[in-house]
């Protein structure tokens, strides 16, 4: 079955779901729960669903993915990337690179089975040093428990693929895939700017905007996850700013699926318009 799909200039980006993803208004810091409840269309006691979306390029004779997915690590409504790409014709082990937003659970848990095996034999992890780096050192003593868990976690999503491994710098390109790291929610936190040519280009957002339906209307509003509130906030302004400015098209882990879009500006603040 063909994959929903956006083209800019010389590049079309294929959209891929890995499932959704429950989460909970009580994950927003920075506004009322009434407000914030509102913002996403009414919950259930605080909660609701995000879809988790993922993207394919394929170019260059290269197969590539943005972010992995969950795998069934989470909710049982995730983890169902691999079987998506194979309705769509796309064999997990011709994916030959991955390219990664930030080592979440929800964006690099589904690089490995259950087993600790690699869903995607022959890729090589395309993720920026600093989010590597930091990942991937050893715990020192007055680092924060979560930190300390997504750590051992990444250490099992990662071990199958250690010896492919590409740690890209800012101003470094991968296949027209350029670094804009946008710390905060972690340290290395990164959107990815594929260009098209003609001055156009997709942004993967990656969790720049976790909970899209309040952070890109109120970018202020930090979340629990953040490393950094602060300079989440900081990296979501200027991200928003850059996609508005630039009139990037987006590729966005957590907009409406296939989460393909525009971000514009509303005042002195952001909204999002799908382009699917
Ligand atoms: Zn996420």
């Amino acid at each position: 079955m063909p994959l929903p799909n956006m083209r800019v200039g010389n590049v079309a980006v294929e959209g891929l779901s890995d499932g959704i993803l429950k989460t909970s208004v009580d994950l927003v810091i920075g506004m009322d729960r009434a407000r914030a409840d509102s913002l996403v269309g009414g919950t259930q006691n605080g909660s609701f669903y995000i879809p988790v979306n993922n993207f394919l390029i394929r170019r260059d004779g290269k197969t590539i993915l943005i972010d992995a997915g969950a795998g069934n690590t989470m909710q049982p409504t995730l983890g169902k990337l691999p079987n998506n790409l194979r309705a769509a014709g796309v064999e997990p082990a011709a994916v030959t690179h991955i390219v990664i937003t930030h080592l979440h659970p929800d964006h690099a848990n589904g690089l490995v089975d259950d087993a600790g095996e690699p869903h995607y034999p022959n890729a090589e992890i395309v993720v920026h040093a600093t989010e590597a780096d930091f990942w991937m050192r050893p715990d020192v003593e007055n680092d924060e428990d979560r930190v300390k868990k997504n750590r051992a976690r990444t250490a099992i999503n990662l071990k199958p693929y250690l010896d492919r491994i590409r740690r890209v710098r800012d101003g470094e390109d991968f296949s027209g895939f350029t670094p804009v790291l946008a710390p905060g929610h972690t340290p290395g936190h990164t959107c990815w700017l594929l260009a098209a040519g003609n001055g156009t280009g997709f942004m993967a957002l990656g969790d720049v905007v976790h909970l899209s339906a309040i952070q890109i209307s109120h970018p202020d509003t930090a979340l629990t996850y953040d490393l950094d509130k602060d300079l989440a906030i900081k990296s979501r302004r200027r991200i928003l700013d850059m996609a508005a400015s630039e009139h990037l098209a987006i590729a966005g882990a957590h907009v409406k699926a296939p989460g393909f879009g525009y971000v514009v500006r509303k005042g002195a603040s952001f909204a999002f318009e799908p382009a699917i």
